[in-house]
This record gives C-alpha cells, sequence and structure tokens, in this order.
C-alpha cells in the first residue's frame, strides 16, 4: 500500500487569531448561516471529506495514539460519520419552530413559539484522545444549529489535528468555520476574544481556565471534562462478564478514554476470582501479550508516559497483572493492582490510562461511600449485580452517566445526551442534544392588533376591572397546605369509575357527565 503522507502540524501566527475570529464572526451577522439548506450542505459535504479521508485518519491515528485500525473506526470514523447523518437527516425536523404547550385560550391567540435561533460564533476546543469524534462531533452541531466556529483541534495528536484541518478546509465554507492550531499560547488567544459559546472537552484544570476566560463576556461554556469514574462488582455479579467488559473498557485506546473506569470496587468475596477471571480474558484478547498486539495502543506522549509510570511506581497496592512498560515506544502494559486504600496513587487521580485498580470492599454501602468520597460527581459509573444493587448505585452517587453491566456503552448510543455533571463537566451533546447545545430556545409571543379591546383592561389607571381580570385567570392549586395533593371530586369520580386507573378513563369521564372535547 502506498505511504501516507501527511504533513506537519503548523501552529496559527498568534497575531493572526483576532482576525480569523473577526472573519466568521463576521458572516455571522451577514445571517450566511441561517438557512436550513446551507447548513444541510456544508453538513453533506462534511460528511464526504471525511469519509474520503478514513484512511488518513487511521493513519494519523496510528501515528499518534498508536490506535489499531479497527478501534479507529469505532470511536471516531463510524461514530462521526453517523452523528452527521443523524443530523442531516432530523435537522429540518429539530430545527422547526415548536408551539408552546400547556396554554389557555388567550394566550394560544398569541401564537406562543419557541424558535431555534443560532448562537453566533463559537468556539469549540477538542482533546487527544478520540480527536476526530470530540472535534467533529460539537462541529456538526455548531454548523446544525446555524452558527460559525472556530475549531481548535488538541497539539497533543498533532497528526489529527492536520487531518482535521484538511477536513473543515476540503468540505466547509471557510468563512463560515475556521481551524486554528496551536497549544497553550494559541489557545488563550482564543480565549481572549469574545464568544457566543464555548464548548470545551479535556482536562478540569483547564476546563477552571476556560471558565475564567468565559467570565468576563458571561459567555456560555459546555464542558466535557474527565472524572474518577468507579465500577462496582458485587457478590451477586457476573464475574466473567464484569471483567471481560471492564478489561475493553480500559484497554481500548490504552485506557485513554474519559469515560472508563478509574477503579472497581469489589465485594472482598469476589475479588479473587475477579482476577482470575481478568487474567484469562487478557490471555483471550492478546494471546501474545499486549505489547505485540496490533490492538493495543500506545501513551500519547512522554509527559503522560511519565505520569503513569509514576502513579504505578508509587502504588502500595500488589501488582497481580501486568506491570511491565517500554518509554522507547511509549508502551504501558494493562496493569492490573490489587489496592487496599483511596489515598494509593492508583485512584487518588484520574489515571486515563490502561491502569486497573481494584479495591476490595465489605458490601456495596461501603462501595457507595467510598465512590461519594472519592469523586461525588465523576463522567461515568459502571454498577455490576442485580437490578436493585445496581439502583442503589444510581440512586446514591451522581454521574454525567452510566451504563449498567457494561463499560462504556451509553456513550455509543447517539440519541442518550452524553455529558459530565458537576466536577465532571457541564452540558450535553450527541444526536438531538448536539442541535440543542448551540441554539437558543427563543420565545416569541405576537399579540394581534384585535386583542387590544380586551388586553386594554392591564393599563393604568388601574381599577377593580384589572383585579379581577388577573384574579379570574390565575391556576388554582391542587395541594394542602401541608404540601399534600389534593384529588377533586371528578377525580375521584374517575378512580371509582376505573377501579384505579386500569380502565379507559374518558369512558368514566364520560359517565361522570363530563364533556371531553377532542
Ligand atoms: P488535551 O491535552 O487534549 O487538552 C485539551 C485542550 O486544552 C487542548 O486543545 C489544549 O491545547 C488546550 N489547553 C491545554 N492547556 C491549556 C491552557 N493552560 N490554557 C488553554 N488551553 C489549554 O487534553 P487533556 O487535558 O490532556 O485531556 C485529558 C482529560 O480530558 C482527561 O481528564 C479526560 O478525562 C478528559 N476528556 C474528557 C472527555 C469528555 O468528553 N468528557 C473526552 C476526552 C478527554
Amino acid at each position: 500500500m502506498a505511504s501516507v503522507e501527511i504533513p506537519s502540524l503548523q501552529y496559527t501566527a498568534v497575531e493572526e487569531i483576532p482576525q480569523r475570529v473577526k472573519n466568521v464572526r463576521t458572516t455571522f451577522f451577514q445571517q450566511k448561516t441561517r438557512p436550513i439548506e446551507f447548513r444541510l450542505q456544508q453538513l453533506r459535504k462534511l460528511y464526504w471529506a471525511v469519509k474520503d479521508r478514513e484512511h488518513l485518519m487511521a493513519e494519523a491515528l496510528k501515528r499518534d495514539l498508536g490506535k489499531s485500525p479497527n478501534e479507529s473506526l469505532m470511536s471516531d470514523i463510524s461514530i462521526t460519520l453517523n452523528d452527521i447523518v443523524l443530523m442531516t437527516k432530523n435537522l429540518p425536523k429539530w430545527a422547526k419552530d415548536e408551539k408552546a404547550p400547556d396554554v389557555d385560550i388567550t394566550y394560544s391567540l398569541m401564537k406562543p413559539t419557541i424558535r431555534k435561533d443560532p448562537l453566533g460564533c463559537v468556539l469549540i476546543i477538542g482533546a487527544f484522545n478520540v480527536p476526530f469524534q470530540l472535534a467533529i462531533g460539537p462541529l456538526v452541531g455548531a454548523i446544525a444549529g446555524g452558527n460559525t466556529a472556530v475549531l481548535k483541534p488538541s497539539e497533543n495528536s498533532p497528526n489529527c489535528a492536520v487531518v482535521l484541518q484538511q477536513i473543515v478546509e476540503a468540505a466547509l465554507d471557510p468563512s463560515c468555520v475556521t481551524v486554528v492550531q496551536g497549544a497553550i499560547p494559541e489557545t488563550q488567544a482564543l480565549l481572549a476574544e469574545r464568544w457566543d459559546k464555548i464548548f470545551y472537552t479535556g482536562s478540569a484544570n483547564v476546563g477552571r481556565v476556560v471558565t475564567k476566560a468565559a467570565a468576563p463576556h458571561l459567555t456560555p461554556v459546555v464542558l466535557e471534562l474527565g472524572g474518577r469514574n468507579p465500577a462496582f462488582i458485587t457478590k451477586r455479579a457476573d464475574i466473567r462478564l464484569a471483567a471481560r467488559r471492564l478489561l475493553w473498557g480500559k484497554t481500548f485506546n490504552a485506557g485513554q478514554i474519559c469515560t472508563s473506569q478509574n477503579y472497581i470496587l469489589a465485594d472482598r468475596e469476589i475479588v479473587e476470582r475477579l482476577v482470575e477471571e481478568f487474567c484469562k480474558a487478557f490471555k483471550e484478547y492478546f494471546p501474545d501479550g499486549a505489547k505485540a498486539s496490533p490492538d493495543f495502543a500506545r501513551i500519547v506522549n512522554d509527559g503522560a508516559f511519565r505520569r503513569l509510570k509514576e502513579m504505578i511506581d508509587n502504588t502500595k497496592g500488589k501488582i497481580v497483572l501486568g506491570g511491565t512498560m517500554d518509554e522507547a515506544e511509549r508502551f504501558i502494559e494493562p496493569t492490573i493492582v490489587l489496592v487496599d486504600s483511596v489515598d494509593d496513587s492508583l485512584i487518588s487521580q484520574e489515571s486515563f490510562g490502561p491502569l486497573i485498580p481494584i479495591l476490595p470492599v465489605t458490601d456495596l454501602d461501603e462501595a457507595i461511600k467510598i465512590a461519594n468520597d472519592v469523586d461525588s460527581t465523576p463522567l461515568a459509573v459502571y454498577p455490576f449485580g442485580t437490578k436493585q444493587e445496581a439502583e442503589k448505585v444510581l440512586s446514591a452517587v451522581r454521574s454525567g452517566g452510566a451504563t449498567i453491566n457494561d463499560s462504556f456503552m451509553h456513550v455509543t448510543i447517539p440519541s442518550l445526551p452524553f455529558g459530565g455533571v458537576g466536577e465532571s463537566g457541564s452540558g450535553a451533546y450527541h444526536g438531538r442534544n448536539s442541535f440543542e447545545a448551540f441554539v437558543h430556545r427563543r420565545s416569541i409571543a405576537t399579540t394581534p392588533s384585535w386583542l387590544e379591546r380586551t388586553l386594554s383592561v392591564r393599563y393604568p389607571p388601574y381599577g377593580e376591572k384589572a383585579r379581577k381580570f388577573i384574579v379570574s385567570r390565575m391556576l388554582k392549586p391542587d395541594f394542602d397546605r401541608q404540601g399534600n395533593k389534593v384529588t377533586s371530586v371528578l377525580e375521584r369520580l374517575v378512580w371509582l369509575f376505573t377501579l384505579g386507573g386500569g380502565a379507559n378513563k374518558q369512558g368514566a369521564l364520560r359517565a361522570a357527565g363530563v364533556v371531553i372535547s377532542s
């Protein structure tokens, strides 16, 4: 196969950045991105620019992260393409004005409507680990919403950053979307500009920098951050399944996945079996070891490698699988460690690498307490056990999302909102949520001229007529002073006729003499 050319990454000159931003901001005010047909065309072109560069994307991911072609297809290529198709199919429907719900007759005369208006000119800052999906995903939402945008890919995946720029430049109108390349100085120059939304993916520390930069203009920010995600394995769980699924979750992209579990809280009684099952699964996935496997990725750069090495070097736990590394290749073997404290180096920070610490616990209550102490708002939680146990975890531990009985599958379902809560971020995207993240739901009322006679009651000098009018329109509470719901005579009759609500309610209402209009 012919070798693939990817030019080296060129940073954008910092002095150029304000003008680049000004250009896309000006385009927004020219309303070029407002027509739905324009947005659809841009998205369709984006689809083909990605499709035609699948090989380049796979090669860039190989160079930057040692990602295997299959993982690249799963994590970056297929999800990105599906995202665009889903958006193009649904955009006309999602962008339509909505009628305001629950309005009474007078208000309905004012045609209360929710418009989905573009926000303006937005900044998207991407992360290194799933570089295409994390940049193009929000960009799809921004374009669909009718915004103009500047995209700043992560400099830590330089080959992917170059291919991202090629995709954008091949597909999109340059007056509407532009790519700025660079590291901290370039990002800071971008953050110094005025935006209508900033969509940031990356670490919580930089999330704080972004939020501070947004504050002077009160710019809304979406923060897609990381977290210390726990997995819970009770003695009622299918241990083999848990080991197989969590090993996949933590070896995919060499554990550089924000939603992979950071540590496992396992019932003491099943820890031995769990380790055995992990070892069996490991042999099955990597028969010649992870280093020789074409399916196991590498750590993104030397800094990240050293950070992970330090975490392993400093653990007080017992390594039961793996533990080897090779700095020259930035290879870290999937490493399972039995730890005995939450203060262990493997739990006290997010690893973002193939490290699997297991902390034995006495029961689920103890596990829940530990999880809330370690990180009370992780990006994800993974309960393995009975349905009731999973429900208990979901009720007691908050998180951005969750998959019961598996690793990060919830992230792959396009119609589920993806995002964090608390320290793991705010805002969400994917599918319709990507569109919603980049529009303003604008309330519109139109008061007809002929309603003036009725409405003139609101003008001063105020009198008894105005008071009566307002009082007549006030809603009646269906609860008492103790906070209890009060059942009306009508509701009681309906309950009686339907024997608790099982049978046809409309029939019961008719029987009670109530006129039902369709
Ligand atoms: P990164 O190195 O990719 O950086 C993210 C972006 O921030 C880059 O574009 C970078 O240029 C910019 N940046 C870095 N330092 C900056 C500074 N001081 N000022 C301004 N901009 C700066 O990402 P990372 O931070 O190494 O990413 C790893 C973290 O991101 C992990 O915590 C991971 O969980 C999280 N993450 C979250 C998601 C998600 O969707 N929630 C996805 C991927 C990664």
